[in-house]
């Protein structure tokens, strides 16, 4: 038992595991933080609620509270916008296909980056990729350990820099909604829509719309935002009565060094006030 760490939040409520590109299994994940001392962990993987039933089991196993998510990707102005879907409802058939057709799109994106790799003269097959991909939910990530099993980099981010990341040659687009979906299909299928690591790419500009479309909350807490971010996106979310969270977005130790599970989170009875929020749905 590894004594929990003083600065860490109770509940981390933004976390990817094997069923999309973290390292860590569901079950992993929720002993990990477990072990250190967290009460409540988010299970956001990309585009899949797979990961779910696995959390849970475990979760009752080392008591320790597991918030449903998911998180989507859109598009906005040439910007990246990620929207986290909490206590969507899992048994949505609509839900269920949106997901399928954007993990569908993921599979179509992956051979394209491939091609594109190969006309750079580095060869990757999809088996070698797969070899990394665990769920349904297929990302650069798996891409990128490729690239380093072979050879041609030495870490995850050098991949990205040097290949697939954005700006590098082999770089494919995502297939990506706009916001408006995003939220509608994380509000149809009952779900409380949080905006994600807001700053990471600047949307402040395009929050009062997107509150307007039924945004309930903002990421505030995250591993990529600084000090100024934090105050910033606090101050909005207090402007128009948004929920705040908090996450680290942890992929698993090694993907972006420095992030640690727990890091970065939120008290645990947050957990209550967004349960009562998807209750009002
Ligand atoms: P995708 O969803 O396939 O576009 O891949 C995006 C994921 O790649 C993000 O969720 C991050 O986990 C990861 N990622 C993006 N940029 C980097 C980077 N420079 N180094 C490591 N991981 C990255
Ligand atoms: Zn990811
Ligand atoms: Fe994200
Ligand atoms: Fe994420």
């Amino acid at each position: 038992m590894v004594n929990s760490a003083p600065n860490l939040y109770e509940a981390d409520l933004h976390c990817h595991t094997t069923e999309s590109d973290g390292l860590l299994t569901p079950t992993e994940l929720v002993h990990l933080a477990s072990e250190l001392g967290l009460k409540g962990v988010g299970i956001t993987d990309h585009d899949t609620i797979a990961g779910w039933k696995e959390a849970e089991k475990a979760g009752v196993d080392d008591q320790i509270r597991i918030l449903r998510g998911i998180e989507l990707s859109a598009e906005w102005q040439g910007k990246e916008v990620h929207i986290l879907g909490y206590f969507v409802d899992g048994s949505s058939s609509y839900l269920d296909e949106q997901l399928r057709g954007l993990r569908k799109a993921r599979e179509h994106r992956m051979l394209e980056i491939l091609d594109r790799l190969e006309a750079q003269k580095i060869h990757i097959s999809v088996g070698e990729v797969r070899k990394f991909v665990h769920g349904e939910s297929i990302g650069r990530p798996h891409i990128a350990h490729a690239l380093m099993e072979r050879g041609y980099v030495k870490s995850i981010s050098e991949g990205f820099d040097r290949y697939i990341g954005l700006g590098a040659p082999a770089y494919v687009p995502r297939y990506k909604l706009t916001p408006e979906e995003g939220i509608n299909i994380i509000r149809e299928a009952n779900g409380v829509a949080v905006l994600a690591h807001p700053g990471v790419h600047r949307l402040e500009g395009g929050i009062p719309e997107w509150v307007k479309m039924g945004l309930q909350g903002i990421e505030v807490l995250h591993s990529e935002h600084k000090l100024d971010d934090e105050k910033r996106y606090h101050a909005i979310a207090q402007q128009y009565n948004l929920l705040t969270t908090g996450g680290s977005d942890f992929h698993g130790e090694g993907i972006k060094p420095g992030v640690v599970l727990g890091g970065w989170g939120v008290p645990i009875d947050i957990l209550d006030q967004i349960y009562d929020l998807a209750q009002l749905n």
